[in-house]
């Protein structure tokens, strides 16, 4: 009889769901759960349709439950499940038929894009710990995602670096004692380039990140500086503040992962080496420290950080952001929901990278009201912006 580690020590291993495994930060998670296997157990794996990737994670961290979007129909991945007892579910809604049925600890929201909002909804009330990624669910769905927080315990660590640094940073303090925050940001690729050369830019030149190594829409977005513009709508809805208490600031080094500001006039940051590995091992493991061999920093070697304003001219999206946040209704939603869609068309060189940002301004105009959304309305928009913007 094989006794499972767990009885044996009588030491619940936390089981771990993660959705967007075959990614950036999954592929990252994955890693840091094997360097934690005494603690963390892999429960559950889902992709989209990375099947190849997801059948030799399988046979690597064998989880009870497999959610992959599409799959070809021989493909050894299903057989494989089949005679491991392992449970594979197939189609667009694997994901949510394995939230409805796994018994989750700890559940990191790794998608890409809009879409991943069905996930932290579903998975709101269904795991202890939500270890969100997936900054563009705060973004679309940000009042639908606070009112399922507040009717459910599920407690939210942030894994993106920068909110993991506030949620750090406000550990032990009161919120009413916080002034100010500051949401750091590399600038991208383009922080210094000629304005006059934009028109020329390469989806390879926008996908080559300075400090991190990323996937590619997130990567583009750091171009762009949207990705900023969506960490400030998720700095707003994660630490309930309003806008004008948080300042973007161009930080090119990206050591200091944000700051903040108290009442007293004290302040505290959270640095770190450029690595996502930090922030994603940190929410796995719930807000415990535990040790690693992560890259250090040598504060005698780097002599100097560097902080500059935002150039909106440069980064309009940054201004823009700012006004639709205050306009309200549905036009934040729009922004993230355009976004996903002129960033895919631009990887596939059918736009140019200056079009990105006109595009989704136009798009926002278009559609704009002030109304909020419920979720079947935001699927219908979605779907309207899809067809408008050519898809
Ligand atoms: P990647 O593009 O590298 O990976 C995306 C993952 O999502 C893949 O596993 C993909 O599966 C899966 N996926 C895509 N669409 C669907 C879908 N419809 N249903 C189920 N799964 C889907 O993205 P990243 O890892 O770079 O980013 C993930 C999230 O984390 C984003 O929201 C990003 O903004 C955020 N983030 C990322 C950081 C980073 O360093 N990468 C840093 C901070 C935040 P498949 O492979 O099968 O397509
Ligand atoms: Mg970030």
């Amino acid at each position: 009889m094989r006794i499972a580690k767990e009885e044996l020590f009588n030491f619940p291993l936390k089981k771990i769901g993660i959705f967007g495994a075959s990614g950036s930060i999954g592929k990252q998670a994955l890693s840091i759960i094997k360097d934690h296997s005494n603690e963390l157990k892999v429960e559950a794996l889902c992709v989209n349709s990375s099947s190849d990737f997801l059948y030799e994670a399988v046979k690597e961290f064998h989880p009870r439950y497999v959610g992959i979007n599409f799959i070809k129909d021989n493909h050894p991945l299903i057989r494989y499940c089949s005679l491991n007892n392992i449970q594979l579910f197939i189609g667009k809604d694997s994901a949510s038929k394995i939230i409805e049925i796994s018994n989750l600890n700890i559940a990191l929201n790794a998608i890409v894009g809009s879409i991943g909002l069905d996930i932290t909804l579903g998975l709101i009330g269904r795991c202890e710990i939500l270890a969100l990624a997936n900054k563009e669910s705060l973004v679309v769905g940000g009042g639908l995602v606070q009112e399922s927080m507040n009717n459910h315990s599920t407690k939210l660590i942030p894994v993106d670096s920068e909110h993991s640094a506030i949620y750090q940073c406000m550990l032990g303090e009161k919120t009413d004692n916080l002034q100010k925050v500051y949401l750091t940001g590399s600038g991208g690729p383009f922080l210094t380039r000629n304005l006059k050369t934009f028109n020329s830019i390469t989806v390879e030149e926008a996908v080559n990140h300075p400090n991190w190594s990323m996937g590619q829409k997130i990567s583009v977005d750091s171009a762009t500086m949207m990705n900023k513009a969506l960490e400030w709508i998720e700095a707003i809805r994660i630490f309930q503040i309003k806008p004008d208490q948080i300042e973007i600031i161009i930080h090119p080094e990206s050591i200091i992962h944000s700051m903040v500001e108290f009442v007293d006039g004290s302040y505290k940051a959270q640095l770190g080496s450029p690595d996502m590995r930090v922030a994603i091992q940190y929410a796995l493991l719930g807000g415990e420290r535990k040790n690693s061999s992560f890259p250090r920093l040598s504060f005698t070697e780097q002599l100097s950080y560097n902080f500059f304003p935002v150039d909106y001219n440069r980064f309009p999206i940054l201004f823009l952001v700012k006004q639709w946040e205050k306009e309200g209704g549905n036009r934040i939603p729009i922004m993230s929901i355009a976004n996903d869609i002129v960033v895919g068309q631009f990887l596939k060189r059918e736009i140019r990278f200056v079009d990105i940002i006109p595009k989704i301004e136009k798009t926002v105009e278009k559609f704009a009201n002030n109304s909020s959304l419920t979720k079947e309305e935001l699927a219908k928009l979605t779907s309207q912006i899809q067809h408008y913007l050519g898809v």
